[in-house]
């Protein structure tokens, strides 16, 4: 039997990026993951025409300080980021709003399609932001709130944030100017964002993750080669650092021996001393049958998702855009045209919207009309939106439903969406980031709120912090 210091379960961006900073460490690792390739929800697929993204398609989170810029820094990442300006490009039915990079546009923006005049509070909102970010850095043990934690934020420059109670104890809508609040347009293009961002719209998020959704796409980018170059770059990090990792190689069952793990795969049987899991709790729970790990997770999005590439006389170059319709968005993920290592010639074209999971327990012939609609949707829209782009040709791949992210994350029912946090107290629904007294260590976004990759960025940060 073989024996590592380090075996991560799971090879999401949580537990990539958890594999690749404790390789770095010195200790043996290896992770392992039951499908062909990486990335989990932000992973990808190879197509002749190029690779596609199969859910996440953004990277936010790269300014100073922030997760991802951190990960990038302490692993030298080889990466190449196109820094999207707009962010997002909003389509309403009637009108186009762009999320801006700066402030001082942005703001022109809101003037221009809202008449909302507030830089004041956009400034705001930046410097609590940027505390916000900066507390992850004084609370090791987060999202594990106890006194410890408490005594932190008193201590450091993050105690500023203790200044403004309402950030954690009201909606971001209650939270917001009275001139935001009246302007129902606005409301409705800020909802649909934060659907995005916080997975929730602006009457229930809290304020605080209300202003860290709102700025998102202000530090957007897009990678080099999409997920697959993110996957292929953390991957071979891993390896430089003598790290090994075995796809199609699915955890069975975990065991306790004296102080060491057991762990079954469908292949083989190994040993470890620490362990690191970026799995469901679900499915973690029903692997591990020492201890029980229960979360009430509450409610959780599923996806429906659409992939297809085209040709065009006018390159897309505003990458992300929403396009709303009557009842919500659609989100549109464009390959940067110039990316050379995605695509030769086509632009790749990644859509999502969020969907209840509970519609789609079996395939019969409502789950095929479900799956027509929404490609007749998808091209609809996109022939509406983008004609002046004069598009050539469109080859249309498929649709993924919470069924096919089933399928390929195991996450349960296909929920994707990361835990909604619709009030401040709802972070201690969260599973700790490592179990009490044993070497188990959890990464993803069922163990750090918000999600994405940000996020589980950071919670694979947190596992190191000791
Ligand atoms: C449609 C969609 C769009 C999104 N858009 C964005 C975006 O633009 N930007 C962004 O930052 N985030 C986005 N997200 C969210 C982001 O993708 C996720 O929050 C993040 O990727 C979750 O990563 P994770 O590490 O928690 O786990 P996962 O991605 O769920 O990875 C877990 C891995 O564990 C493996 N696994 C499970 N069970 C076992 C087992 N028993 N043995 C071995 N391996 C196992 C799975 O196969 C999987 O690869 C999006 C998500 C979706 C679905």
């Amino acid at each position: 039997m073989k024996e590592y210091d380090v075996v991560v379960l799971g090879a999401g961006m949580g537990g990539l990026a958890a594999a690749a900073l404790w390789a770095q460490k010195g200790e043996r690792v290896l992770l392992v993951e039951s499908h062909y390739a990486g990335g989990g929800c932000a992973g990808y697929f190879k197509r002749k025409q190029g690779y596609y993204d199969v859910g996440a398609t953004t990277l936010s989170g790269l300014a100073d300080g922030r997760p991802v810029n951190k990960i990038l820094k302490k692993l030298n990442l080889d990466l190449k980021t196109y820094h999207c300006n707009p962010g997002i490009k909003v389509n309403t039915e009637d009108e186009v709003f762009n999320f801006y990079a700066s402030l001082d546009e942005l703001n022109d923006e809101l003037i221009r399609v809202f008449n909302l005049d507030c830089l004041k509070t956009l400034k705001k909102w930046q410097a609590l932001e940027d505390l916000l970010w900066e507390s992850l850095d004084y609370v090791q043990d987060f999202p594990n709130i106890g006194p410890s934690t408490i005594k932190k934020f008193f201590m450091n420059p993050t105690r500023k944030l203790l200044k403004h109670p309402k950030l954690f104890t009201s909606s971001f809508y209650n939270y917001l100017p009275k001139e935001m609040k009246k302007n129902k347009k606005f409301i409705r293009v800020l909802d649909q964002l934060l659907l995005i961002s916080t997975q929730q719209t602006s009457k229930t998020c809290p304020a605080f993750m209300g202003i860290l959704g709102f700025f998102y796409p202000l530090d957007t980018h897009a990678i080099e080669g999409g997920m697959w170059g993110l996957v292929k770059s953390l991957e071979s990090k891993i390896q430089s650092f003598g790290g090994e990792i075995k796809y199609r190689s699915t955890c069975e069952k975990i065991e306790k021996e004296g102080g060491a793990y057991l762990i079954s795969t469908n292949k083989e049987q190994i040993k470890c001393s620490k362990l690191i899991s970026n799995i469901s709790p679900e499915v973690f729970d029903s692997l591990f049958m020492d201890k029980e790990l229960k979360q009430d997770k509450g409610k959780i999005w599923g996806a429906m998702t659409a992939y297809f590439s085209f040709s065009s006389k006018i390159p897309i170059t505003e990458l992300y855009q929403q396009v709303h319709y009557r009842d919500g968005s659609l989100f549109f993920s464009f390959s940067h045209p110039d990316d050379q290592h995605r695509s030769e010639g086509m632009q790749m074209v990644t859509v999502s919207t969020h969907v209840d999971c509970d519609g789609f327990d079996q395939r019969d012939d409502a789950y095929k009309n479900k799956k027509e609609k929404f490609k007749t949707d998808v091209l609809d829209a996109f022939n509406k939106c983008f004609k002046e782009h004069e598009i050539d040709e469109v080859a249309f791949d498929s649709v993924g439903t919470p069924l096919t992210f089933k399928h390929y994350t195991q996450r349960l029912n296909g929920e994707v969406g990361g835990l909604i946090h619709n009030s401040a107290l709802s972070l201690l629904r969260l599973i700790p980031n490592k179990m009490k007294n044993e070497n188990i260590y959890f990464v993803g976004d069922y163990t750090f709120p918000g999600q994405g990759i940000v996020s589980v960025f950071q919670s694979a940060l947190n596992t190191i912090k000791e």
